[in-house]
């Protein structure tokens, strides 16, 4: 049986990014997938020829020149600029928070306009916010909070904003711009031959073994390299010793619909309680699709347990407490523990390429354009 330098369990953007640089330095990496694809959760299927995010909208951006650079040696990003819209029992708003929104919401022109309704709003809570419904009226008013937040916030979390901690929302930017480009970011994209080609690249010399868990036969596994990169849930590399690390879930109602463009963008989030999803993608609008027809995903928030997909870690005091713990035990282990259910955090796809790029190079392995 042939003997591998790494064994990379998860074939994720961040092993896919080790791979790349492991095979750089004439390392051979052996890469087991759980699932039937390559891409974890940038994958996308094709649908009608329109590429169908697959796991919830990604849209890459980073203010990293590295990481952009990284990126477009493998694939070609489009200009697409995200500027989603908010629809609130069929008022359309702009997002994020910015002139058009309160033009549109208060019918007035002018930044002075908007900033004296923001701030009359703003002094409804006068002490610290008690809850996240106090910390939104404190930064955006009432009516911001009321038509935008309160029901989508609701939805996500499956609580009342009343019974939120305030934490949970530090900043809501506002603009006193016509700008609905809703990241600060430098960069942002799309690969136009689809997030697959960006990872099938960076796979090319790994030998990759779909449907196959890790987990299943760890030990044996283990005899197949010298070193182990996992980036599974951390908690069930240890059989969940110490209990479940939480996390909300999301499901996925996708539809192909024989009209051409159904809703005129990418994202429309659905902001009242009283629609279950919070949005809707359409999907050839990613990459200005002129497809006759058009795929397009609810999406559903959802409580999340054992055995579901977990897409969002719940990093509030009593799970980023476990996790620590969880973390200790794992630097005691030879394996590096990486990515988004490795590190039990959020991560954007930038983020995640920045996290691999830095632990492949600790490793003395180089992504290619080091000076
Ligand atoms: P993953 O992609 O989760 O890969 C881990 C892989 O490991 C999976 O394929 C899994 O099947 C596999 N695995 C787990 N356990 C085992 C095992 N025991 N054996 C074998 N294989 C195993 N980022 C952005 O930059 N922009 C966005 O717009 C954006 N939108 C997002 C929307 C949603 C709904 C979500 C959930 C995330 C979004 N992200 C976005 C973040 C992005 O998805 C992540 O940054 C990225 O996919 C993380 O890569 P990863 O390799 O760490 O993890």
């Amino acid at each position: 049986q042939k003997h591998y330098d790494y064994l990379l369990v998860g074939a994720g953007l961040f092993n896919a990014v080790f791979a790349h640089a492991a095979a750089r330095a004439g390392k051979r990496c052996l890469v087991l997938e759980k699932r039937a694809h390559i891409g974890g959760n940038i994958h996308c299927d094709t649908v009608e020829g329109i590429e169908v995010h697959r796991y919830g909208a990604h849209i890459f951006h980073t203010s990293n020149a590295e990481v952009w650079d990284f990126v477009n040696r493998f694939v070609t990003m489009n200009r697409f600029t995200n500027s989603p819209v908010a629809n609130y029992k069929g008022e359309m708003y702009n997002l994020p928070f910015n002139m058009n929104t309160f033009s549109r919401m208060w019918n007035i022109r002018t930044p002075a306009e908007a900033l004296a309704i923001l701030n009359e709003q703003r002094a409804e809570i006068a002490g610290e916010p008690k809850n996240l419904e106090e910390q939104a009226i404190s930064l955006v008013g009432r009516d911001i909070y009321e038509k935008l937040i309160k029901g989508y916030t609701e939805k996500q979390w499956g609580k009342a904003c009343t019974e939120l901690p305030a934490f949970i929302i530090r900043r809501l930017p506002v603009r006193l711009t016509y700008d609905n480009n809703y990241f600060n970011d430098r960069y942002q994209g799309i690969p136009e031959e689809g997030y697959d080609a960006l990872v099938q690249a960076l796979f090319s010399e790994a030998d990759i073994l779909l449907n196959t868990d890790y987990l299943a036969d760890k030990e044996g596994w283990n005899l197949r390299a010298d070193a182990v990169v996992y980036t599974g849930p951390i908690d069930a590399y240890f059989d969940y010793a110490l209990g479940a690390l939480e996390y909300r879930s999301l499901r996925f109602e996708t539809e192909t619909l024989d009209t051409e463009n159904y809703q005129g963008c990418a994202v429309v989030n659905y902001t009242e309680r009283d629609i279950p999803y919070t949005r809707i993608i359409e999907h050839k609008h990613f990459v200005f699709g002129t497809q006759q027809k058009t795929v397009i995903t609810r999406e559903y928030p959802s409580d999340w347990k054992p055995g579901m997909e977990p897409y969002y870690p719940v990093n509030d005091t009593k799970n980023q407490a476990l996790y620590e713990v969880y973390r200790e035990m794992g630097a005691r282990e030879s394996v590096i523990f990486g990515g988004r259910l490795g590190e039990y955090r959020y991560y954007d796809m930038d983020k995640v390429i920045e996290s691999a790029m830095v632990r492949a190079r600790a490793l003395g392995l180089t992504v290619g354009d080091e000076t």
